[in-house]
């Protein structure tokens, strides 16, 4: 027999907090129903933290694609399973019995915000950054000028991304921007295939990617060594790839080692490994470079002011000589020198960074820094709209920032209820959408819909002897999902 500890409700109190008691006796006419725009990480973690910290909250997700998980299934390279462990958070918070995940629908085009905020006590917009920067030079358009987002989407089975032109039948690559997805860019394309091919990359572009002739990949920055923004665990990685060598010019680190010392952590260690590479290779490191067939070289002060082409072929990438200012040692400007320098190649990747759209005409939105202003997560002058994630922050930061910025906006959203700026009179949540996307002949995608799919593609998978061969036309995945 179990005998139950005495304990009082001032120490259940303490244990379960505050709140938990005020809202403990809920009625059923006060729920309130929270609608979350977009199942990436910030959706997923401000759903988390708003059912953990209301005992009859309701939350709904909203996701314009039928399967859940923005750029953790079509982000996060197919080669980093690990990071991809996440999901099973996000499952467990999809199957909480006060969550509903609702996929195939766009917000802003299946249904208005305004007819979301009609059914909601809060809205809450994580919709990432569908789009990217573009540079605005002359040849940005030609053929196999690719953007890394849509890239990296093509090797995800991103859905609007599978038929990409991209054309790998070419020696040189250039990859314009330093950050962390240029580094993803490069690894995918000089990686062995018998690597790849045990990973969840999509069957299109192993196939693409195992024709290729690409040998030589130029990583291009606008600033110097200390001012590159990918980081150490990537750069090694980059390092130890199989049959590939790193090409490091001595002039553009020989200097480094008088600074280290004055560098914060990351950048000291980051900046160590870049100087170690170049002026300090190990015996053995050097022995197999030697040998390589393939190569990625770091360029540094430059940037693209053309790209030229020859009969619909890209030729190569017309560059700038920067000049860094500023008395910062790692805040320095990049300003272009009348020098220039040309570099040849037949593919070119623009990766400059993500960018986030305005996916509803009564949203307030920042164009020049690509968000919905916010203060703390709560949009501006919008009471009931909230924000998370890329679309509040710009797109910066890996998933443990989106997790602490989607944890704090939820936290917003319970203060809110809690001190009544918001209430959930009238408000019945996804019964009301759901009268709006039936009326319109919508097939939403449950998370149980998802299963399926999810089933299907691991069945898939096995056959090639990979995790996964990911569906990646929509109309199939809409089928998958209603068997
Ligand atoms: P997203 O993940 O983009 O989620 C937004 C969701 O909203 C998507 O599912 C989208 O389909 C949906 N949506 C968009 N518009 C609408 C609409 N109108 N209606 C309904 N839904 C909509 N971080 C790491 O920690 N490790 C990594 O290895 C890593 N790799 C990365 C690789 C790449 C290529 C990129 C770009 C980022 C990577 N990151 C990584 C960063 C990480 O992916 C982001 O921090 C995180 O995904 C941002 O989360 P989010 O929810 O704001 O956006
Ligand atoms: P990013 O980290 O912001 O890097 C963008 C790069 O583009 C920078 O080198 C930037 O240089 C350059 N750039 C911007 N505008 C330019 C211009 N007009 N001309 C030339 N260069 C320009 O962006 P990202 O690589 O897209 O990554 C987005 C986020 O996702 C990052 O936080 C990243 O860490 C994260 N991510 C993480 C992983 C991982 O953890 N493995 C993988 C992928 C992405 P300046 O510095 O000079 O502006």
């Amino acid at each position: 027999m179990y005998i139950l500890p005495r304990i009082c409700s001032r120490h259940l109190r303490q244990l379960l907090g505050k709140s938990f008691f005020r809202y403990a006796s809920t009625s059923s006419q006060d729920v309130p129903h929270v609608c979350i725009v977009g199942s990436g990480p910030a959706g997923f973690y401000t759903a988390q933290q708003i059912l953990k910290g209301h005992p009859a909250a309701r939350v709904d997700i909203l996701e314009k694609l039928p399967v859940p998980f923005g750029l953790v299934r079509f982000g996060v390279a197919p080669d980093h399973p690990e990071v991809k462990n996440v999901i099973h958070t996000f499952t467990t918070t999809a199957r909480n019995q006060r969550c509903t995940f609702i996929g195939n629908v766009e917000v802003g085009k299946d249904i208005s915000i305004e007819d979301l905020q009609k059914a909601y006590t809060a809205v809450v917009l994580a919709y990432g950054a569908d789009d990217d920067r573009t540079l605005a030079i002359k040849g940005e358009d030609s053929p196999n000028v690719i953007s890394a987002r849509s890239f990296v989407g093509w090797f995800n089975g991103l859905p609007q991304d599978k038929d990409l032109p991209v054309d790998l039948d070419v020696e040189n690559v250039v990859i314009l921007g330093q950050g962390n997805v240029a580094l993803d860019v490069a690894r995918i394309l000089l990686t062995p295939i018998s690597i790849l091919q045990k990973t969840d990359i999509s069957q299109h572009a192993l196939d693409a990617l195992s024709r290729s002739r690409v040998k030589k990949v130029y990583i291009v920055g606008r600033r110097g060594p200390l001012q590159v923004a990918f980081t150490i665990k990537e750069l090694r990685e980059m390092t130890k790839l199989p049959d590939c060598r790193p090409v490091i010019h001595k002039e553009d680190v020989e200097n480094l080692d008088k600074v280290i010392k004055d560098l914060p952590r990351p950048r000291r260690r980051l900046t160590e490994l870049l100087y170690k590479t170049c002026m300090e290779p190990s015996d053995t490191d050097t022995h197999l470079w030697s040998q390589a067939s393939k190569e990625w070289e770091l360029r540094f002060r430059l940037s693209p002011i053309e790209i030229n082409e020859r009969e619909g072929k890209v030729t190569g990438v017309k560059l700038a000589v920067n000049q860094l200012q500023g008395d910062d040692l790692i805040n320095k400007k990049a300003v272009a020198t009348s020098e220039t320098e040309h570099i040849d190649c037949g593919l070119v990747f623009r990766s400059i960074g993500y960018k986030s759209i305005p996916i509803d005409p009564i949203l307030p939105f920042d164009t020049r820094k690509g968000i919905i202003p916010n203060i703390k997560g709560r949009v501006k002058e919008k009471p009931g709209l909230y924000c998370s994630g890329w679309v509040s922050t710009g797109p910066v930061g890996v998933i443990l920032n989106t997790m602490t910025g989607g944890f704090e906006t939820g936290k917003i959203v319970l203060k809110d209820l809690e001190d009544g700026i918001i209430t959930s009179e009238g408000k019945r949540g996804n019964e009301m959408i759901k009268e709006i996307l039936e009326s319109k002949g919508k097939q939403m995608v449950t998370f149980s819909d998802w299963d399926k799919i999810d089933e299907e593609e691991i069945k898939r998978g096995s056959v090639f002897g990979k995790p996964r061969e990911k569906i990646a036309d929509i109309s199939e995945m809409l089928r998958v999902a209603k068997s």
